[in-house]
């Protein structure tokens, strides 16, 4: 019998996931016992993909600079890389305001709801630990990212998912000096980094046959931790404004490929969707990296010379998911609370949810830090700060779920477009976990 392919088997691992979990809502302990007896699998899950994504990001990119043979071409990709990514995400911000200034979700919300989120979350942990953790952002200096990027300690760099940018940048140097030692002096290193890279792929082929069930631990998890769905269904109209506009983002990067790619959209789709499912599942673009990663080497045919330096850069710095919404929730929130915003303040939003995007972490509920950034850039006042971002915390979590997909799509559209645009784009050679299984045998 022919076996599911891999998407559709997460695809059932999540709505069975889904169903277990508004079934046990109903049970008496039920909550409980999914806490204590199935999420545990998914955070293992979860685990198990940030365990090796230091390991790939250095494997893949040594070896990717290695095989360039020649640094220009390298400048040449790093440079192609921003501009890309700094152009979707204008797009994306823009496809958000537009939305939100035409259908004004803030404009239809009642006072009495408005009382109810306000009273419900303002002063609750989760919103107190956002603006506790954008204050901390917002006092540093404004050269403290590039600091931040040099790490002065290459071990306790790699030492941290949170230092992605330091590894990334550790990784840069060495793979560059290695290419100026030339070919012959580096090549035992180069071989460690091209087998490692190798094992570090299989090791994400292993993890990836365990996805449906984690998925199914994972979502019956959200599902019994959400919020009261008489607040979730308030604040429908603000979440089909960000729904609706992540959808018009990916028929952009649909468009992008096919004009640019002249590959099939849906294919295209259908090759990364293990990698979106897992975005879904997971909220963090970073856990979700080495699946991307593997996806598009192996499944859509960008060289690793490309996507070993795109898509690390691109989880960490391009989030046009988390962009768009920052848009639309800005907004929003002025809309619901009668806080003018001019054209001028408008743009505004443009330029600082640009910024926050490349200043968000990719891990669950970033997003809502850095709109406490973009807020304050448009002279929102301080002290409504709390009530405002209460409005929009009961749907946070669904919406940082699709705004994740949005990211890792975006960063695989892009990844796909450099390469096609330095020649590096070939036929994908997808690996199954078990292809050498016989010989170990
Ligand atoms: N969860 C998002 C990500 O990891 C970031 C955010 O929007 O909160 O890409």
């Amino acid at each position: 019998m022919k076996k599911l392919a891999l998407h559709w088997q997460i695809l059932i691992g999540m709505v069975a996931g889904i169903i277990f979990g508004l079934g046990m809502t109903f049970l008496e302990g039920g909550s409980t016992f999914v806490l204590d007896w199935i999420k545990p699998f998914g955070t293992i899950f979860v685990k198990l993909l940030k365990l090796i994504a230091v390991p790939l990001i250095v494997a893949s990119l040594v070896k990717g600079i290695s095989d360039l043979k020649n640094i220009s071409k390298f400048r040449n990709i790093g440079l192609r890389t921003i501009v890309i990514y700094v152009g979707t995400t204008v797009v994306a911000i823009t496809i958000g305001l537009f939305l939100v200034n035409v259908v004004q979700p803030g404009k239809g919300i009642s006072e009495e709801t408005i009382t109810r989120l306000t009273e419900t979350y303002a002063n609750s942990g989760g919103v107190q630990a956002k603006l506790a953790e954008a204050n901390k952002q917002q006092s540093s200096a404004p050269l403290q990212f590039l600091v931040d990027m040099v790490p002065n300690n290459a071990i306790k760099a790699m030492g941290s998912n949170k230092s992605m940018l330091q590894v990334i940048f550790f990784t840069i140097f060495l793979g560059i000096s290695m290419l100026l030692v030339g070919e012959k002096k580096s090549k035992p290193l180069k071989d460690f980094f091209d087998s490692l890279n190798e094992v570090i792929l299989k090791m994400v082929d292993l993890i990836m046959l365990s996805a449906p069930y984690a998925v199914f631990a994972l979502l019956a998890n959200v599902v019994v931790s959400s919020n009261d769905p008489d607040l979730l269904l308030a604040l429908l109209k603000y979440a089909s404004t960000v729904i609706g506009g992540l959808l018009l983002l990916i028929v952009f990067y649909m468009i992008l490929v096919s004009v640019f790619t002249k590959k099939n959209p849906i294919w295209f789709l259908k090759q990364i969707s293990p990698a979106q499912l897992l975005a879904f599942s997971t909220s963090s673009s970073a856990a979700t990296l080495p699946v991307t990663m593997e996806r598009v080497e192996e499944h859509v045919g960008v060289d690793k010379e490309v996507s070993s330096f795109v898509l690390p850069v691109g989880a960490t710095i391009n989030m046009d998911g988390t962009s768009l919404y920052q848009g639309v929730a800005a907004v929003f929130i002025a809309q619901a609370l009668s806080f003018d915003l001019t054209f001028g303040d408008q743009l505004t939003i443009i330029l600082t949810a640009l910024l926050a995007s490349i200043g968000s972490a990719a891990v669950p509920g970033a997003g809502m830090v850095m709109l406490v950034i973009v807020l304050e850039a448009v002279g929102f006042p301080s002290d409504k700060l709390a009530i405002g971002l209460a409005l929009i915390f009961a749907v946070d979590r669904p919406l940082d779920m699709c705004r994740t997909v949005i990211n890792v799509t975006g960063d695989a559209t892009v990844s796909t477009l450099v390469a096609k645009s330095v020649g590096k784009l070939g036929t994908p050679k997808p690996k199954n976990w078990n292809d050498n299984l016989e010989e170990v045998r």
